[in-house]
């Protein structure tokens, strides 16, 4: 998909940014990383998904709701991943303060609707915090789309193994890169790469990486190889279906946030 054509918030005049807040326009700010991802996948995986998901979303959706994409923010909180040649993070408090300041720029133009877009799991605490701060102290209706949180459907054939353990680096990701940006992925180190969550599922209760029980991880911690999953197994078939299932979703986020009645937010 040719990203040119998205409806970028920077191509526009002040006087045009200013004639779509007044039309109740939704700011979209895309957040990412740029972060090891393995062998098998480039540093920007995480940005070229989100940009690939918003980009499918976008051709789902006609000419409404009205919405502007901001610069996205594709340096954010990885410092699971430090260790690793690469990987780019702010400090979460540098994060926060970017979100925070965008956030006042987008209600200062006159916008009442954001939506962070985020495409890399180590970024949704910095996005609860920002998106509580910029509804109490600037009255802005923040959502937040994180495709990795919807659910998936049981016809695409992904194991629950690869759903619960391949959190990294495994078979969605790369299948989503396959289908986004094939001449980035390097198939040949795909590899199957166990996660120290699967050996935790024998010995503990409920305690994993991810869940209703969890604990703070670096991606080492969960493989020396800094991925975890069956990347192996990803087809660019599956990626097509995957980035179709998640636009689907993102369109629906989109539309949401534009059709909310803000005035049922208290004053
Ligand atoms: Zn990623």
């Amino acid at each position: 998909m040719d990203t040119e054509s998205l409806p970028w918030w920077q191509t526009l005049t002040s006087r045009e940014i200013a004639a779509r807040a007044g039309r109740g326009a939704v700011a979209i700010l895309p957040l990412s990383a740029i972060e090891q991802h393995g062998p098998h996948l480039p540093l920007e995986t995480d940005h070229r998904i989100g940009l690939g998901l918003l980009g499918a979303a976008h051709a789902r959706l006609g000419e409404e709701p009205a919405r502007l994409i901001l610069p996205p923010m594709c340096v954010a909180t990885s410092n699971e991943h430090t260790g690793f040649p690469g990987t780019l993070t702010l400090r979460p408090e540098t994060a926060l303060d970017t979100l925070r300041d965008l956030g006042h720029s987008v209600a200062s133009s006159g916008f009442r609707r954001l939506l962070l877009v985020n495409s890399h799991g180590g970024n949704t605490a910095i996005c609860d915090l920002a998106a509580l701060e910029l509804r109490q102290q600037q009255g802005l209706l923040v959502a937040k789309h994180h495709y990795f949180l919807q659910p998936l459907p049981d016809d695409l054939g992904i194991p629950a193994r690869e759903q619960r353990h391949g959190l990294h680096g495994g078979q969605i990701e790369t299948a989503m890169m396959l289908a986004l940006a094939p001449d980035r992925v390097h198939l040949d180190a795909a590899a199957n790469t166990a996660s120290l969550g699967e050996t935790l599922a024998d010995t503990l209760e409920h305690l994993e990486p991810e869940g209703r029980v969890a604990f703070a991880w670096m991606a080492r911690d969960l493989n020396p190889a800094g991925v975890v999953g069956n990347a192996g197994a990803a087809t660019e078939k599956l990626g097509r279906a995957l980035v179709a299932h998640y636009a689907e979703s993102l369109a629906a986020a989109i539309r949401d946030t534009a059709g909310f009645d803000l005035g049922q937010l208290a004053p």
